[in-house]
């Protein structure tokens, strides 16, 4: 039989190689662009009509092409970033396989204009279809000027495939700002249809942020910064009360490359753990910087997805740094703490910090931010010692007789009257009455309206914060058991409790022996029943085995929120007056009092308009 294999010719395996690299103008206008950035340009234009179906143009002022170097750039791996396979591990460029320009060109119609700096002139080429129809030699400045017209033009079945230019031009947006937030130190414009829709000068990255997704996103933004012998990590995330329904502003730049990792996603939604609520995404726009060679970029064509040598410290690290950002900002729930060095934990504690009971409030915290009169009333306090909420009650007596609209602001200046769950202050504590609903809601009213909260879900944040603040600070209280108690695990179970004995520790457990089989208590927290103790430790060593990617460092966070889920006090429990303000107090002077520790609403507020309208 004769033979049938033979080699495909050039322009059809480049069509091939097109349908890899090349799938939508928005890839086009990636590639152009990273091309343009390895040429190191310092200004980039990029200019597109119809989406990017009819044109897109990118014009720099790098380094451009001799006349050879022009002519051979749309050959199929013809590449001057790399020379051997082991380059591949010390990559410097965005591009390295060559194939962008050959594969564009072999679909599309392509006008090259170059010049290097040297040369008086420089050289244009038209292609069409991976045919040279002309190279001439022309004036023009210095860098490159690539034109990628008609898109598929000699494709028809992918450019039908293409989608409208609403949905195409939403791509080439999004790919333009991978680019240009991977490199605010080069300035980019852009021009869509003729008019220009971004102009990015050159800036920091938190400018360029900015820059790109408005003025308003500068207060959102919580740096992020952490610098080890494997990673540097340098960014922001967005504070937890701006995350969005959408996951539009995640970005990841893995030395200046923009991209996708879901594992890494996971280490950042992890670490806004208990902030976020729920079906919303936190935004951020982090950094990493790696040792190439622990990194290979070269398992995607269009190298959006990179694998890492370790993955696992990548994912402690960033949980960690961001976590840290998150606290040392007041916006999570963790307390008095430093940087941890040694990663087990992410936090470290104060060794200094006194046993003083204070009640530490985040001032940022409004539960009336969406009511617009907010933006008239002053925002000061008067006493730093003073919590907002208090504001809530504030004057609700003394001015409750004033008009509707007045009763219905929200004010902040607290008058300076400190009301402290530990103050004995007869008056302060009589400032506000509570009810209990059905043995589940408290409902207090408040200067707007009425407040009603889940005490459940409540008392859990407040055990929460309390508990991860003896953990972080170790300074949990013991109560000493009159007769040790001895429990019974698994080999299993066991090792989950050696992970978390220095952990529980902190809260106040006292182990006096862990055996193979069984543990020996003497001490446990102080408010923690003894008879408790085994279903405390049984929920805990099954949220372990069931929930943790990584249990050995989210530990803490976990180990608070499983005690306080099965501390609390549950629904259809009575509550004593006493008691019920208690909860009130405590729980608006945590970091984040309005959802529970597993992202569930703790209150919601009524407010008399509303009630009003109820009423027509
Ligand atoms: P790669 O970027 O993977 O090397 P490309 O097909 O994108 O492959 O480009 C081929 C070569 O053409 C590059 O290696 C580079 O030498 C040259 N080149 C492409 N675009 C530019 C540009 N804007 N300025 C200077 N040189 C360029
Ligand atoms: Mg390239």
């Amino acid at each position: 039989m004769a033979d049938i294999i033979q080699l495909l010719p050039d322009h059809v395996a480049n069509q091939i190689a097109a349908g890899e690299v090349v799938q939508r103008p928005a890839s086009v206008v990636k590639e152009l662009l990273e091309n343009a950035i390895d040429a190191e340009a310092d200004s980039i234009k990029l200019i597109i009509k119809d989406a990017g179906k009819t044109l897109v143009q990118v014009i720099d002022n790098g380094k451009g092409m001799s006349n050879t170097d022009a002519r051979l750039s749309f050959e199929r791996h013809a590449t001057s970033k790399i020379r051997s396979a082991d380059d591949l591990f010390q990559l410097h460029t965005k591009g390295f396989r060559g194939e962008a320009l050959a594969s564009i060109a072999a679909i599309a119609h392509v006008e090259l204009k170059t010049k290097q700096e040297a040369n008086d002139v420089g050289n244009a080429i038209v292609i069409e279809g991976s045919n040279v129809a002309s190279q001439n030699v022309v004036v023009t400045p210095k860098g490159t000027s690539i034109s990628v017209k008609n898109l598929f033009f000699n494709i028809p079945a992918r450019r039908n495939f293409l989608k409208s230019d609403t949905v195409e031009l939403r791509h080439v947006i999004d790919e333009f700002h991978r680019v240009a937030l991977a490199h605010p130190n080069i300035s980019f414009a852009f021009y869509n249809n003729g008019s220009e829709t971004f102009n990015l000068p050159v800036s920091n990255f938190r400018q360029r942020i900015v820059n790109i997704f408005g003025t308003k996103t500068n207060e959102k933004l919580v740096p992020v910064e952490e610098d080890t012998e494997v990673l540097k990590i340098s960014g922001f995330v967005g504070k937890p009360e701006f995350a969005k329904k959408t996951r539009g502003e995640q970005y990841f730049f893995v030395n200046d490359r923009f991209i996708k990792s879901a594992y890494l996603n996971h280490a950042i939604a992890s670490a806004f753990e208990g902030l976020l609520k729920n079906g919303t995404h936190a935004s951020y726009f982090l950094n990493l910087a790696v040792d190439p060679q622990t990194i290979d970029i070269n398992i995607h064509p269009t190298k959006t997805e990179i694998k890492f040598d370790d993955e696992h410290t990548l994912y402690a690290l960033l949980r960690s740094a961001v976590k840290h950002s998150l606290g040392q900002f007041n916006i999570a729930p963790v307390l008095d703490f430093e940087r941890d060095p040694s990663l087990d934990t992410p936090y470290s504690y104060n060794k200094n910090s006194s046993n003083t009971p204070n009640i530490e409030v985040d001032k940022s915290f409004n539960p009336f931010k969406d009511e617009s009169k907010i933006k008239g009333g002053g925002t000061s306090f008067k006493k730093e010692s003073v919590s907002n909420w208090e504001s809530l009650y504030v004057g609700l007596e003394s001015k409750g007789t004033k008009n509707q609209h007045d009763f219905s602001e929200v004010h902040f200046e607290s008058e300076a009257k400190t009301i402290s769950m530990f103050s004995n202050d007869k008056e302060a504590e009589h400032t506000h009455t509570t009810y209990q609903l059905h043995n589940k809601y408290i409902v207090s009213t408040i200067k707007s309206g009425m407040l009603v909260i889940d005490q459940h879900r409540a008392h859990q944040r407040i055990l929460y914060e309390d508990f991860l603040k003896n953990m972080t600070t170790k300074e949990g209280i013991s109560q000493q058991l009159l007769f040790p108690l001895e429990l019974h695990f698994s080999t299993q179970e066991i090792t989950v409790i050696n992970q978390l004995k220095d952990d529980l520790e902190h809260t106040g457990f006292v182990f006096s022996n862990v055996k193979e089989s069984s543990v020996e208590i003497t001490g446990v927290p102080v408010g923690v029943p003894e008879s408790e103790v085994s279903i405390i430790l049984e929920q805990l060593i099954s949220d372990v085995e069931n929930e943790v990617p990584d249990s050995n460092f989210s530990a803490t966070d976990l180990l608070a929120k499983s005690m306080a889920k099965s501390l609390a006090i549950k629904t259809g429990q009575s509550l004593q007056k006493e008691e019920q303000e208690h909860m009130v107090n405590k729980l608006f002077a945590c970091k984040a009092p309005n959802v529970s520790p597993t992202n569930r609403t703790t209150f919601i507020t009524m407010s008399v308009d509303e009630l009003d309208k109820k009423f027509i």
